[in-house]
């Protein structure tokens, strides 16, 4: 990267989804005007602008998915469609004053950490900045995981991921197949069903599904929160405190969770009659084990005459002809990949390096891990929104996003005490020990009692989820503790000095 050609700012935020504009706010709010905001498309949203697929929407009610400063009193259904998602990070990005500090369609392509200098070297696909403090806000659920299929290539239609769909696909009589049974497939196949000439769903794993009591926000109730604040607040006080009541169930006595698993299947009975389907959709697994899933409309669309369930893998593909695992073949003019996001093995990571010359990716090989979910070591001043184990299986990932926040406000104020030009690395000790504490924790957790999930790694761990409510991740995360981290300063002669002047001598 030439050097004239660097803007230096404070701080560069990776990413305009929840996080990154957050981080952004938030940073305005401590006083720091020199930073800006990285994100690699042409509009703020992060997921909420990245997935537009029929039927999208957000199984966190609304008054507790967003923002708690700044409130929305006029969500229009009690959980909110992407396009209202989308809207509503636009409008938070305009009110706090956001939209100067973005850099749009600035890809960050590598991110370098300057031991002499201490800062990072950002490059990105639209200019090259230098930056004492890197916030990622990537998110995990930013870059799709499509599996490999032998023969895809062959496949004559449309092929594409439901964060990319393709919205130049004329559903109407077209044979169109549905790969996985995740949060993104269970809204997709209800969307679809009405439009499409058939639709047939490969099913690998049958996910646990609650109904979503989705129903519109009524004219009074958004009068009364816009002019009564106070019982939006209420509102979002009871739907936080009814989860946080339930996070034991979660992480300390999954036993507990075989009567929401009635609920379950009686959730599908109602909606399902074919026993033989039943038993094809009826998991085998404790429920909350992979996430719970929240749908009314997905089983009725299973019900319907042009949908055909698929409880197999899909395995390969022959032409227009996709095969499961189990030797069942379907006819397809579209393949949609629900199959998920890279998330514990980021892609960011690989084009991040910091101290020694190693790359995030390299230092998280045997399993992501991050001090209070935030700081990795050798990885200076980089602070990670929404890091390892900081995931949710039952609430919003606001509050999480939130916590994080006030970490990186007192990381700023820290540097600030600090004076002069430093720089602050998570001792290695202090990850381990927050690293051992969570996994100790996790051991009991219904994430671990057997399945196969996004939230376990290449090595079976996860490294995903926070084994606590949400009050707790606050509390540890209030503060910066700095006996958990290195002081680094700038070497007192900078050795590019050192052999510049060593040249000049042997002149
Ligand atoms: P996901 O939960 O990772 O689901 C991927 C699905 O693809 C799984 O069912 C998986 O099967 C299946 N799969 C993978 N390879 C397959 C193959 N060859 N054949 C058949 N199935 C295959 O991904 P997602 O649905 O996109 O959801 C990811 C996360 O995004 C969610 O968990 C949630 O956190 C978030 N999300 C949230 C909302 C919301 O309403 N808030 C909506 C959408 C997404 P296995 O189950 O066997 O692994």
């Amino acid at each position: 990267m030439a050097e004239q050609m660097r803007q230096h700012v404070r701080v560069a935020v990776i990413g305009s989804g929840f996080g990154g504009l957050g981080a952004a706010i938030r940073l305005r709010r401590e006083g720091i005007t020199d930073f800006v905001v990285l994100e690699r498309a042409g509009s703020v949203g992060g997921t909420w602008r990245d997935n537009t697929y029929p039927g999208c929407a957000c199984d966190v009610p609304s008054h507790l998915y967003s923002f708690s400063f700044a409130p929305n009193p006029a969500w229009p259904r009690s959980f909110s469609g992407q396009p209202h998602i989308r809207a509503y990070l636009e409008h938070v990005t305009d009110t706090f004053g956001i939209r100067p500090h973005l850099r749009l369609n600035a890809e960050v392509r590598q991110l370098r950490w300057d031991e002499e200098r201490l800062h990072w070297e950002v490059g990105t696909a639209s200019g090259d900045y230098t930056a004492d403090v890197v916030v990622s806000a990537a998110g995990p659920l930013a870059d799709p995981r499509v599996p490999e299929i032998p023969g895809l290539d062959s496949f004559p239609g449309k092929v594409f991921h439901s964060a990319r769909w393709d919205h130049g696909l004329d559903l109407r009589g077209k044979r169109v197949a549905v790969i996985g049974t995740g949060a993104s497939a269970i809204q997709i196949v209800p969307g679809i069903q009405p439009e499409a000439g058939r639709v047939t769903l490969f099913q690998r794993t049958p996910p646990w599904v609650l109904p979503r009591f989705d129903r519109p926000v009524s004219a009074a109730e958004r009068w009364l929160h816009t002019r009564l604040p106070v019982t939006a607040a209420l509102r979002r006080g009871v739907l936080w405190g009814i989860r946080e009541l339930q996070v034991s169930n979660f992480t300390k006595h999954p036993e507990r969770m075989r009567v929401v698993e009635k609920l379950a299947l009686s959730h599908m009975r109602k909606a399902i009659a074919d026993p033989a389907l039943r038993a094809r959709l009826t998991p085998d697994y404790r429920i909350g084990c992979k996430r719970i899933l929240l749908s009314s409309d997905y089983y009725p669309a299973l019900a319907r005459p042009n949908v055909d369930l698929v409880a197999s893998e899909l395995a390969e593909v022959r032409g227009s002809t996709l095969v499961a695992a189990d030797g069942t073949e379907a006819e397809a003019d579209a393949i949609v990949f629900g199959t998920g996001f890279r998330v514990t093995d980021m892609p960011i990571a690989e084009r991040v390096t910091g101290a020694g010359g190693v790359t995030l990716a390299e230092a998280w090989k045997g399993g992501m891990a991050a001090l209070r979910g935030t700081s990795a070591a050798g990885f200076p001043n980089f602070l990670t929104v929404i890091g390892p184990n900081t995931g949710l299986g039952n609430s919003s990932m606001i509050l999480i996003i939130e916590s994080q926040l006030n970490y990186l406000a007192d990381f700023m104020r820290q540097l600030d005490t600090l004076g002069g030009k430093a720089a602050l690395d998570a001792r290695p000790s202090a990850v381990n020990a927050w690293n051992r504490h969570v996994q100790r924790r996790m051991e009991r957790t219904v994430w671990n009692t057997g399945c196969r999930s996004w939230y376990l790694d290449a090595n079976g761990r996860n490294t995903v989820v926070w084994p606590g409510t949400t009050a707790e991740f606050r509390r540890v995360t209030r503060q910066v503790n700095l006996a958990e981290y290195q002081v680094l300063r700038p070497p007192r002669t900078p050795r590019r000095a050192v052999s510049a002047a060593t040249t000049e001598a042997a002149r």
